[in-house]
């Protein structure tokens, strides 16, 4: 779906204000695509399957620029400085691309689409459980909207990653200045909600291109993407999530979401698979 950036000469002197409004104008865009297909990291990492429709929802109360937020009134934060990094050509799939020197039994789990007010208080309380640190890829609308989320979620020693201002889908079909715009957008969000700058970023989908890799190393980020995706989103039954999940071996990074709709079964299935991973002698390491 394109997006809609078309400022009026009259918002000229006000940069920030024109921003909103066209991060708005995506928020809504996101909505409507998300309840056509599921706000997901629906493309597998490795494979071609089409995007299943129809099964997902609009993500939880995702409503950018509300006007009762103090933020929306002063518009975004300023960008953040960053120092560039090296560009790579494909993502992160594994723990040890990534983490060369990770134990040999790290696994890695990762967590998309929030903060969510429902579901990420939850996640937080079940990883705090069984003491794992996780990699929470945040959208900037929802980091903007509950910053105490974020700030929580970096308290207790989680990784925050950047999951780009709206979640577009696809992404790698946007303007290489929307791209940025995305990318540095939900950055200044997140820092201004009180989490480091993130040195990691996740494509919406998993979907990737020259463009993206150069601006995410522009920023000084790493492209993270999975190995293992029990393809939570779609709510395919708490089975189906726990067995995949359950597969996981040594250096596997697993995807999972607590934002973008229902994830009461991603929560249901996490119950019986976090400890049965640790038992299984794994260690959860953040990215
Ligand atoms: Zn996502």
């Amino acid at each position: 779906m394109p997006i809609a950036r078309s400022p009026q000469p009259s918002d000229a002197d006000q940069p920030s204000r024109r921003r909103l409004l066209a991060w708005t104008t995506l928020g809504a865009a996101s909505v409507a695509s998300a309840a056509l297909a599921g706000c997901s990291d629906s493309t597998p990492a490795h494979g071609s399957a089409p995007l299943p429709g129809g099964s997902g929802e609009p993500s939880d109360s995702f409503s950018p620029g509300d006007p009762g937020n103090p933020q929306a009134a002063s518009g975004l934060p300023s960008p953040v400085a960053a120092s560039p990094v090296a560009v790579r050509g494909k993502a992160v799939f594994t723990v040890h691309d990534l983490l060369p020197n990770a134990p040999a039994d790290a696994v890695a789990l990762t967590i998309d689409d929030g903060p969510s007010p429902v579901y990420t208080p939850q996640m937080l309380a079940l990883l705090r459980k069984y003491d794992i640190r996780a990699t929470f890829s945040v959208v900037g609308s929802q980091a903007h909207l509950y910053k105490d989320l974020i700030k929580a979620i970096a308290a207790d020693g989680h990784t925050v990653a950047n999951h780009t201002m709206t979640h577009p889908q696809p992404f790698s079909h946007h303007t290489a200045a929307q791209i940025e715009q995305q990318i540095v957008d939900a950055q200044s969000v997140i820092v201004d909600a009180g989490a480091p700058a993130p040195t990691l970023f996740r494509s919406p989908g998993g979907d990737w291109s020259p463009t993206i890799f150069a601006t995410v190393a522009k920023y000084g980020m790493v492209p993270i993407d999975w190995d293992i995706d029990p393809r939570d989103w779609s709510r395919p039954g708490v089975p189906h999530i726990t067995s995949k999940l359950l597969a996981a071996h040594p250096g596997d990074i697993l995807l999972c979401h607590d934002g973008g709709g229902d994830r009461s079964q991603t929560l249901d299935a996490l119950k019986t698979v976090l400890p049965a991973l640790k038992a299984k002698g794994l260690s959860f390491v953040t990215l």
